[in-house]
């Protein structure tokens, strides 16, 4: 099993680590409520400005573009937060009507062109990076191709405008897709552990605050579990075949953790042999299953070739989610009381006294 493994704790037979997924969770920019205060902000300022230019380039870019940006804060306001998808295609279809619009004041001298490139920018700052050059570009040609196709003789007698926002535009999306590469790249290297691949304990925090909000901004009760996980008498096991096969042990841990868990359900390594397992939408009695199906999994699965065992305690968050200190010392509780108890099983946190937590 060791030497099936990728370095970032998947193999060709697990599902792969989503860590570009976790990494650009917070670039859903138009789900976060301080982000859509300051996108609602720039819809209003835009929309204002189209306004304000009636007299002069007529009721279309205000029509086309200024009524259509505003649906965006508004649509947010009334419904729902959007998936990045949703938002990728709807701002698409704005950007051809910013195109329209620019075809028809002014065409390849239209006072909208700068507006084309700045908001195909914008667009891709806030997709994810597998989608943000396809979106963009996509957005941008929507922009220009009205032009070309409306305008083609105003183009061709004075081209420099139009050609002068290309290159901009291609000069700024290729430095910021470099920039952008090399920050998920530091991400990850903050955010994973690099012996197992799995997250570190660093993202947890954020990871939860994440949940908490997503909890509180979508108005539902849904439950939240939490499982953590301490390899039995580890330390014999370094000392009996070495730290090297000790390594090999916990990645195959890791492994067969993942393997145990879905894709989105997101696997920590706390330190030395403690791993965790968050669980978005689990009961209590729900997480324990899990727990029991990891514990099993490790028990029959010989990691590392290695005989061990693995003891949980599994906590339900309760519904002020933002105190995961003290859930993770309720967690501990649990855990404690497996190896007090015999060692590989699992305990709920329900069974165990709760700990004094300190302030
Ligand atoms: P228990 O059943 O009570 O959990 O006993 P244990 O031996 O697993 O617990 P203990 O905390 O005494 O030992 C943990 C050991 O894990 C000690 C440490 O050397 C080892 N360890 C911590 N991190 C690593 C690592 O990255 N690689 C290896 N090979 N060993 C590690
Ligand atoms: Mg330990
Ligand atoms: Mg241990």
């Amino acid at each position: 099993m060791t030497g099936r493994r990728d370095p970032r704790g998947g193999s060709a037979s697990s599902p792969a680590l989503d860590d570009d997924r976790l990494l650009n969770d917070e670039r859903y920019a138009v789900t976060r409520p301080l982000q859509w205060m300051q996108s609602s902000a720039s819809s209003v300022i835009l929309a204002a400005y189209l306004a304000v230019a009636v007299p002069t380039h007529g009721w279309i870019p205000f029509l086309l573009v200024g009524v259509a940006a505003l649906t965006s804060p508004l649509s947010l306001l009334l419904g729902k937060p959007i998936s990045e998808n949703v938002y990728a295609v709807g701002q698409t279809v704005w950007m051809g009507s910013l195109g329209v619009a620019a075809a028809m004041t002014g065409g390849a001298d239209s006072f909208l062109l700068p507006l084309c490139v700045a908001y195909a920018l914008i667009f891709f700052s806030l997709l994810s990076p597998g989608k943000a050059v396809r979106f963009s570009v996509v957005g941008f040609l929507l922009c220009v191709l009205p032009i070309i196709v409306l305008d083609w003789e105003g183009l061709l007698r004075s081209p420099w405008l139009l050609l002068s926002c290309c290159v901009g535009f291609i000069t700024i999306v290729l430095v910021a897709r470099a920039m952008a590469v090399g920050e998920i790249a530091q991400r990850s290297q903050a955010t994973i552990d690099p012996l197992t691949g799995l997250l570190n304990r660093r993202s947890l925090s954020d990871r939860v605050a994440q949940l908490t909000e997503q909890a509180r901004v979508m108005g539902d009760g849904t439950s939240l579990a939490l499982v953590t996980g301490d390899i039995d008498h580890f330390k014999q096991v370094n000392d009996t075949h070495g730290h090297q096969r000790g390594d090999d042990v916990l990645r195959d841990v890791a492994y067969l953790i993942r393997k145990t868990v879905r894709r989105f359900e997101l696997v920590y390594r706390m330190g030395g042999e403690e791993f965790l397992v968050l669980l978005p939408g689990h009961d209590l009695a729900e997480a324990g299953r899990v727990a029991e199906r990891i514990r099993a999994a490790v028990e029959h699965g010989q990691p590392g070739g290695v005989d061990v065992t693995i003891s949980l305690g599994v906590v339900e968050f309760g519904v002020d989610r933002s105190d995961l200190h003290s859930l993770l010392a309720r967690a501990d509780a649990a855990l404690y009381t497996a190896k007090r108890e015999g060692r590989n099983r699992v305990v709920l946190a329900s069974d165990v006294t709760p700990p004094a937590v300190l302030p």
